[in-house]
């Protein structure tokens, strides 16, 4: 959200220095209330209505605005579920101490120039069926984080799957363990195999944990079902879905070896606002049938206060700040958790308007 708002106050001061006119494409409510005159709202190939942007927040006419209006999550929105997790039962995901280091290369030189600490020294507990949400701006490290657990990082730092440490596991009970925890991407489009069928995608990691292929076949079924995908669209390949449809059989491939953690990397952020609300609904679902613990990334605070029981708030690979969500957007209470929430725009253009910079 803050560096939203530095690129949103860069467009308009370039556009008040060379009186340009701007066309902008987004789904995001949150950006058209704080830079757009006019909008005009597309729907299936048409433009279903056009308003200035005041006119449109207030008083939007066509049924199909309205969804879109009405589907996007507010900061000041109702929270999901407010009882706190961690206390009651046992983690499933521990993590301590977890840093690191990338090394920075020049090609020109061939060696080795600098270095950026990611993350650095980060410690957290996920509970059984429990959110944690991970938020902070572009560059704080929260991929990195996902990425160090999924690779099951050597030190420094420990973590531990359901009390066992992946670092020193080795065969079958490492193959097991790591059957316990998968991932979803920011961009479907871009994580799933563009040669794979969607049944070849949602089995890939059953064969892989050694299930018979008869076993398997049931099971992708199940699971095409289970995340509102037609059973009958196993031979498809990705691309003749839609970007939601696309995030469904991503889901569908995490959950299939049954994991007790999800790790969710802006899972939302490439798809539609009326989407993104059925996404999230669906991962809802999905926990409370399963019980299974997310470990999601994301930058709308919106998002995060609709679905997560705890917030991390990382600044510069730390977290600066960790507790029940209620208690972190209520009484934050470091300044950089301030800050971010002040960052998050209102959805009302007379209030949420950029200004141009000096
Ligand atoms: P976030 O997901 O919060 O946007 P990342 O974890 O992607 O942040 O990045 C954290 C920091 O590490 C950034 O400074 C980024 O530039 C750097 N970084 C990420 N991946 C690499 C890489 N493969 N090589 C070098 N630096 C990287
Ligand atoms: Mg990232």
């Amino acid at each position: 959200m803050t560096v939203a708002a530095q690129v949103l106050t860069l467009l308009a001061t370039l556009q008040r220095e060379t009186d340009a006119g701007l066309l902008l494409i987004t789904h995001d409510f949150g950006v058209v209330a704080r830079i757009a005159d006019d909008v005009i709202v597309m729907h299936d190939g048409r433009a279903v209505e056009r308003a200035p942007v005041a006119g449109l927040f207030d008083d939007p006419r066509d049924p199909y605005t309205v969804r879109l209006l009405n589907a996007v999550p507010r900061i000041d929105g109702p929270m999901r579920r407010r009882a706190v997790l961690g206390d009651q039962r046992p983690p499933v995901l521990t993590v301590r101490g977890l840093s690191k280091t990338y090394g920075l290369t020049s090609r020109l030189l061939r060696r080795r120039t600098g270095e950026v600490r990611a993350v650095n020294d980060v410690s957290f507990d996920l509970a059984a069926g429990e959110t944690l949400a991970i938020v902070g701006e572009s560059g704080s490290g929260k991929s990195t984080t996902l990425h160090e657990i999924m690779g099951f990082a050597a030190p420094p730092g420990t973590i531990s799957v359901n009390d066992m440490d992946p670092a020193t596991t080795r065969g079958r009970t490492a193959r097991a363990l790591r059957q316990e925890i998968s991932m979803v991407f920011q961009d479907p489009a871009g994580a799933l195999d563009p040669r794979m069928t969607a049944h070849d995608i949602v089995a890939e990691p059953l064969r892989v944990a050694g299930r018979a292929p008869a076993e398997a076949a049931a099971r992708v079924t199940e699971l095409f079902t289970r995340v509102g995908l037609d059973a009958g669209h196993g031979q498809r390949f990705p691309r003749a879905f839609s970007g939601g449809q696309r995030q469904r059989l991503a889901i569908a491939r995490a959950l299939a070896t049954e994991p007790s953690v999800i790790a969710l990397d802006e899972p939302l952020s490439a798809l539609d606002v009326s989407i993104q609300a059925d996404i999230l609904e669906l991962l809802c679902e999905i926990q409370d049938a399963t019980g299974v613990a997310y470990l999601l990334v994301a930058h709308d605070l919106a998002v995060v206060r609709k679905i997560a029981h705890r917030v991390a708030v990382m600044q510069g690979g730390e977290f600066v700040e960790i507790g029940p969500v209620a208690d972190v957007f209520e009484r934050p209470q470091h300044p950089y958790t301030r800050q971010l929430i002040a960052a998050v725009p209102p959805l009302d253009p007379r209030r949420a308007r950029i200004e141009a910079g000096a």
